[in-house]
């Protein structure tokens, strides 16, 4: 039998070292401070064998987030599954573009379009708890691990299935969100970086030749229909898509197009706001 502080040492020389920090003490079941201060404590056999097979993963490229069943965002822990796409910290400038936008109405009506685990949902219902939020995703099995995740933060969200403004027809909106796949079918991105164990559906359109801008267009378009007068609509983007989304924007009829970059300086976000009376 083993130890834990073994275990750590072996996992590290196959896999970035923090990565196997968090893996022994989640299989150990242990915190760091245990890790640190009783290195000699024994792991069990059965325990150490799944130590070893989540360390072959990881090294397989698996995204650690599927392996620990959870990732942060936006200070909340979230289930994450491989029905979901792993949140990204870039996502999280949507939630401060959104907060600022909720700031200014009453009781806001939020929709979140793609929805995945339910990350903006559920963090924009936690920071807003005045807001009504509907949720939309096409995958069943993603609208689960978005359920799932309300439930463990106790948000009241409202979670429906289907495609884009599909199962919202006649409602409109104070600040509609979305995240949607972005990534285009060709981009060689998609083989790499952990994105092979993400679900296809929500990275990429799949139109062969196509820019990745296909669910833009679909979101853009659909905007001036399901916003209220001064709503807004924020979108998240590949880095070399913001004059394309900004014109989608002003074509789709709204006004005030902007676009923020993220941390690490990339165009990510635009957004534009529907103006005067309804369409
Ligand atoms: N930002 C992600 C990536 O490039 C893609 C997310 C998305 O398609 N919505 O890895």
């Amino acid at each position: 039998m083993t130890s834990i502080g073994d275990a750590w040492r072996l996992a590290r020389q196959r896999i970035d070292r923090l990565d196997a920090r968090l893996l022994v003490e989640y299989v150990a079941g242990c915190s760091h401070a245990d890790l640190l201060a009783h290195p000699t404590r024994s792991l069990p056999a059965l325990q150490e064998r799944r130590l070893d097979a989540l360390v072959r993963r990881r090294a397989s490229g698996e995204p650690l987030a599927y392996l620990l069943g959870c990732a942060g965002f936006y200070g909340r822990e979230f289930t994450v599954t491989a029905d979901v796409l792993v949140p990204r910290p870039e996502t999280e400038l949507l939630v401060e573009l959104a907060l600022e936008r909720l700031q200014h109405t009453d009781q806001p009506v939020v929709a979140d379009l793609g929805t995945g685990s339910g990350v903006l949902a559920v963090t924009l219902k936690c920071l807003c708890p005045q807001a009504s939020v509907v949720a939309v995703d096409l995958s069943p099995a993603a609208l689960d691990v978005a359920r799932l995740n309300a439930s463990l933060h106790a948000a009241t969200v409202r979670f429906v299935q289907g495609d884009w403004y599909g199962p919202l027809t006649g409602e409109r909106f104070d600040l509609i969100v979305a995240n949607p796949p972005y990534v285009a079918a060709a981009d060689p991105h998609l083989e790499r970086d952990g994105l092979p164990f993400e679900p296809r559906l929500a990275l990429t359109d799949g139109v062969a030749g196509g820019d990745g801008l296909e669910c833009a267009r679909a979101i853009v378009g659909g905007a001036a229909r399901h916003l209220l007068p001064g709503g807004w609509l924020l979108i998240e983007h590949g880095h070399e898509h913001a004059l394309a989304v900004r014109e989608l924007l002003r074509r789709g009829g709204l006004s005030g197009m902007a676009t923020w970059p993220d941390l690490s300086g990339s165009e990510r976000v635009s957004g534009a706001c529907l103006v005067g009376g309804r369409d």
